[in-house]
């Protein structure tokens, strides 16, 4: 079965993932901008990555017929820094007309901190101007509730957000219904030591239907595995479902999503186009 994985890390992998992903069936994937498992010093240093992803990573991809997406923003850990991520924030728009950017991403909250929430509604602002999607990272553990509801709440104060626009990562099954109730879109990261399991993730599909769901393997420079989206279909074949009830969680449902951005100009392996609805 052909699938998207709507959320991985890949500057983080090395280029024979790209191969066993390309075998498994991955034809699209979507790459935010994140934390690189060190703080960096410059938003200079921030100018490279977004270049790297802009301009390396959807050439490596494509060497194993993976067309490659991406996000920009800086990433909640970094985003305490204020000064440097306004920087990096004004730096932003000159990436925003690369061939494979989707939006702004992933914006979120890592400890609740007020910085955290002020740089949040400044990335908000950058999205509305400039006619974003936003991808948003959701906090881990003990403060996921908590962040998420702060986030819900940003986003649902503002009329001018477009719920349909926006993709809530990271939810579990103490959040995941209040995102889905509030319009937006609601991502399921598989990981091998937090998060949410295949297991985990098929429960959630079970509970709540396929509507607005997507589910993603993070693949980052963590423990993680970046062909977790195939062990979800395994899990879900194993429990008899449906291969359309499949297919519309792990490739429809990400194309549906990413059509709202003008960039997304994906060709399905078949090869009939996937029009920009923007
Ligand atoms: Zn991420």
């Amino acid at each position: 079965m052909y699938y998207i994985d709507p959320h991985i890390h890949m500057v983080s992998r090395v280029t024979d993932d790209y191969e066993t992903l390309s075998k498994m069936g991955c034809t699209a994937m979507s790459e935010p901008a994140f934390w690189a498992g060190f703080d960096r010093g410059s938003a200079e240093s921030f100018r490279d990555y977004f270049k790297q992803l802009t301009e390396v990573e959807p050439k490596r991809a494509a060497q194993y017929g993976i067309q490659h997406f991406t996000w920009l923003c800086i990433n909640a850990k970094e985003a305490d820094n204020v000064e440097l991520s306004r920087e990096v924030i004004a730096m932003i728009p000159e990436f925003l007309d690369c061939p494979n950017v989707l939006g702004i991403g992933e914006i979120g909250l890592n400890k609740n901190t007020k910085n955290e929430a002020t740089i949040f509604l400044e990335h908000m602002e950058l999205a509305i101007k400039y006619n974003q999607q936003i991808l948003i990272h959701t906090p881990h553990l003990e403060d996921k509730f908590q962040g998420t509801k702060m986030i819900l709440d940003m986003l649902t104060d503002d009329s001018r957000v477009d719920p349909s626009r926006v993709l809530v990562d990271h939810v579990e099954e103490h959040t995941v219904e209040t995102v889905l109730e509030n319009g937006f879109w609601a991502g399921m990261t598989l990981y091998p030591v937090s998060k949410c399991t295949p297991a985990r993730a098929a429960d959630i599909i079970e509970m709540y239907g396929p509507e607005r769901l997507l589910a993603n393997s993070a693949g980052d420079w963590g423990p993680s595995k970046p062909t977790a989206v195939p062990d979800l279909i395994f899990e879900m074949r194993r429990r008899g479902h449906s291969e359309d009830l499949i297919r519309q969680v792990v490739y429809e449902n990400p194309i549906k999503f990413f059509s709202q951005s003008q960039n997304f100009n994906f060709v399905r392996p078949d090869g009939v186009p996937v029009p920009s609805i923007q």
